[in-house]
């Protein structure tokens, strides 16, 4: 098992679903990536919040056993984002994003830190992910994620990123944006072809698209009755994957594509309720009754082609 870094937002979310609605609940990429990782490996957080930011969610993280000597406490206001979504929950509308104290935020990694070897440079600033990855010694992996804003108004920054890491995750419209490939095949490919080694497209409730040099492999989303909120679903995918990476401790083809399972089902858990209710509560024996369900609806029964041989005359 290795040790895991997560750099990105710490936010006090305000989110309406039409099954209700929070305000200033916490959030932010890299508080629900660095929960979804501490399922699985040793994990520590570096990012800023303000100093109205509860002493409660900082204990949430150290009781998850999450590092937070990487997470400053500085004058000003926590990050917040604003958003909503419609009936099919398809896409976050974002109202307002106050970057706040992260204007100013330098990430300074610890000795420790900079030996981290997975490492998640969750949804953020490109230029802050780009600080992080300049100060990493030897990183075994190193996943990216971003959102639609850096990709329309840093998109040069973002790019930079990109040709480093060796994983990159973009839900379908991001990977539609970046790449200006409507199919999305075509966008998983031309994203490999920058430098990753491994791209996923997120679907949502469709799944998502791994490609790799040896291969493309679907994976079903968890079939859900009730979503309530699928804020930091993606975050959450991301978090499972790394995390399981970690634990597995080393990134052949074969452990990616079980990574992606395990972070389709981590995300699962996450949309059942609002902020990271459902992820704090999350326990080893419900992710294992997950694992099966995945596992029964990735094993279709084998047809065999010779009963499709063309009908003769
Ligand atoms: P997702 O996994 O894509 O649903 O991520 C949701 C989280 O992203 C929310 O908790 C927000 O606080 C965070 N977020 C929204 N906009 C930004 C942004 N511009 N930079 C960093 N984090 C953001």
């Amino acid at each position: 098992m290795s040790d895991a870094l997560v750099i990105g937002s710490i936010a006090l979310d305000s989110v309406r679903t039409p099954h209700g609605e929070v305000k200033d609940a916490l959030g932010g990429s890299a508080s629900y990536g660095s929960v979804a990782i501490s399922h699985f490996a040793p994990v520590s957080l570096v990012g800023v919040v303000g100093r109205d930011f509860s002493e409660e969610h900082i204990a949430l993280f150290r009781s998850r056993g999450i590092g937070t000597d990487g997470l400053q406490i500085v004058d000003g206001q926590t990050f917040r984002w604003a958003g909503y979504y419609e009936r099919n929950m398809a896409r976050a509308h974002t109202i307002s994003t106050h970057l706040n104290v992260f204007e100013h935020f330098v990430p300074k990694l610890s000795p420790a830190q900079a030996k981290a070897r997975f490492v998640f440079l969750a949804n953020i600033h490109p230029a802050l992910q780009l600080s992080v990855l300049e100060q990493l010694k030897s990183p075994e992996l190193v996943a990216l994620d971003t959102m639609n804003l850096w990709i329309g108004h840093e998109k040069a920054a973002l790019t930079k990123v990109i040709e480093r890491v060796h994983l990159m995750l973009m839900n379908e419209d991001e990977a539609r944006q970046y790449t200006g490939h409507d199919n999305l095949i075509e966008a998983g490919k031309a994203l490999l072809g920058m430098g990753p080694r491994i791209v996923v497209i997120k679907k949502g409730e469709h799944g998502a698209l791994l490609f790799q040099n040896s291969g493309l492999l679907a994976v079903p989303a968890i079939p859900l009755q009730s979503v309530k909120d699928p804020t930091g679903a993606g975050d959450s995918f991301a978090g499972g994957l790394v995390g399981y990476l970690a634990k597995l401790g080393e990134v052949t083809d074969d452990n990616v594509r079980r990574a992606v399972a395990i972070g389709t089902c981590v995300a699962s858990f996450t949309v059942e309720d609002f902020s990271l209710n459902r992820l704090t509560r999350l326990t080893g024996a419900e992710l294992r009754e997950r694992v099966a369900t995945l596992n029964k609806l990735m094993t279709p029964p084998a047809i065999d082609p010779k009963t499709l041989e063309a009908r003769q005359g």
